[in-house]
């Protein structure tokens, strides 16, 4: 395949991802992936730092890695180890032909998984969700205004953007970037469950343009970082026709869902978005970073540096994708995610979000089951993410209020602090509004075992109870 691809860009359409279904057997050139498993040494010495990605991908419960898993991670991490040693410059065809096709298959094979049809919006690998996210504001300003590449923000009215409460603070931190400022980031209240509400989503754009701010962008979150929580896309994006908004959705968390039948739906409307945030470095497990901003405008960041993107090159300078970047040169993120691909298929990654998904609902049961234990919001966990506090004994008879709310605040963090000591299990607190310390376990890892849910739960309760 790599060698095809080499050939030039007319081969592009064979470059589709023709392994797409395969579940075993990666291709890497012509060396089946199970040569690389038998070569023992490459193992033993980076199985440490396997086992450190694991624990530093994401504040989730990764109790040990069982050894089915270390194999997966195996796979990510020699992408990994190749892609950070060989492989770090990328802006034109010429100097990255192979890399760049890969890139703009990708691109295309995660539009046409959003829904859009082909050629429809371009894209490009960013370093994290946070930057794709800023991508999509600087698209959609531009869209709106291009003379702000010129002549700067001095030339337009103040803009306002709308994103929810539990929207990824990115978002805002992308506004202060672009000098669109956090003030005129208008915060949307969200339900119980931490989906942005329509109508006040409508009346929150409504009252801006009162207070004389122009409203161009609204951010809709796919899977919430906390909640995990799904924003209701398609009436969002009734909304943003109605208004004339560009609609961008975060799908940092979520997108991943999007590989699996039975909780795509879950994403229903997405395909209206103007732009998307793909992380296939969360739930679909590729190491850090992968990111995709679908949506992208190429003239929006293109400036032509003559000493790169000449255009009287002698192929097509279509090819030479590095001037959509707000970077120069960039690491080559969307190769690890290709044979990640290669090797799972669309199939695979799909099983793994399954996995995740039912190990959520196995620990939700667990927690109604179990004393002692509640759940932060009532419903099933869309996502993988389950929030829950812990209360001791002690507390148990304590009446509602602040007095029982300044004891429970405590116990998260001391328990998390008795686990660290320990070096048992690793999981994530946080308060959240009006809402004291609770836990927050997110499965990305898809060996974890209905034993190592029941091992947390039973750990938690150990290092606890006397409290
Ligand atoms: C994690 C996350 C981001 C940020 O992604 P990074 O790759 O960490 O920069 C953005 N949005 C949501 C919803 C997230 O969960």
């Amino acid at each position: 395949m790599s060698r095809q691809l080499i050939a030039g860009p007319s081969l592009l359409a064979e470059a589709t991802m023709q392994g797409d279904n395969c579940t075993s057997g990666a291709i890497w050139g012509s060396v089946p992936y199970r040569t690389f498993q038998r070569k023992k040494t490459i193992f033993t010495n980076v199985l440490p730092v396997a086992v450190a990605h694991a624990w530093f991908a994401l504040s989730c419960f990764k109790r040990v890695l069982p050894r089915s898993q270390q194999s997966d991670n195996m796979k990510s991490l020699l992408f990994q180890y190749n892609n950070t040693i060989f492989f770090s410059v990328r802006f034109t065809y010429e100097v990255s032909p192979v890399f760049i096709l890969m890139e703009e298959v990708l691109l295309r094979k995660m539009q046409s998984i959003v829904g859009w049809s082909s050629g429809e919006g371009d894209g490009i690998f960013c370093p994290g969700g946070t930057i794709s996210n800023l991508y999509s504001i600087l698209v959609a300003r531009y869209h709106f205004y291009p003379e702000v590449k010129t002549r700067g923000m001095g030339v337009l009215p103040q803009l306002g953007i709308f994103t929810s409460e539990h929207s990824h603070y990115s978002v805002k931190k992308s506004a202060a970037v672009l000098g669109l400022g956090t003030e005129n980031v208008v915060v949307v209240k969200c339900d119980e469950r931490g989906k942005m509400i329509p109508a006040e989503l409508e009346s929150s754009i409504v009252t801006a343009q009162e207070k004389g701010l122009v409203p161009f962008y609204v951010n809709a979150t796919a899977g919430t970082t906390v909640y995990g929580a799904f924003d209701p896309l398609d009436a969002i994006a009734d909304i943003c026709h109605r208004h004339s908004l560009w609609m961008h959705v975060d799908a940092a968390w979520g997108g991943g869902l999007l590989m699996s039948d039975r909780h795509r739906m879950k994403l229903q409307g997405i395909e209206r978005a103007w732009s998307v945030t793909w992380n296939p470095h969360k739930m679909m497990g590729v190491p850090l970073q992968c990111s995709a901003i679908l949506g992208l405008l190429r003239q929006c960041n293109e400036l032509g540096a003559e000493y790169l993107f000449q255009a009287d090159k002698h192929y097509d300078v279509s090819y030479d994708t590095g001037d959509k970047s707000i970077q120069c040169g960039r690491h080559v993120d969307a190769f690890k995610l290709w044979l990640m691909w290669k090797a799972k298929g669309s199939q695979g990654f799909g099983a793994q979000v399954d996995k995740c998904l039912e190990n959520a609902e196995y620990l939700y049961d667990q927690l109604q089951r179990r004393t002692g234990f509640e759940l932060v919001y009532k419903n099933k966990p869309e996502h993988s993410n389950v929030c829950f506090w812990y209360t001791p004994p002690s507390l148990r008879g304590l009446p509602l209020g602040p007095d029982r709310d300044t004891r429970l605040h405590q116990v998260a963090p001391q328990i998390k602090g008795r686990m660290m000591e320990k070096g048992s299990v690793l999981i994530g607190y946080q308060p959240l509004g009006a809402k004291v310390n609770f836990f927050r376990c997110v499965f990305s890892n898809p060996a974890t075992q209905q034993e190592d849910i029941d091992f947390l739960l039973d750990e938690i309760i150990r290092l606890g109870h006397d409290l």
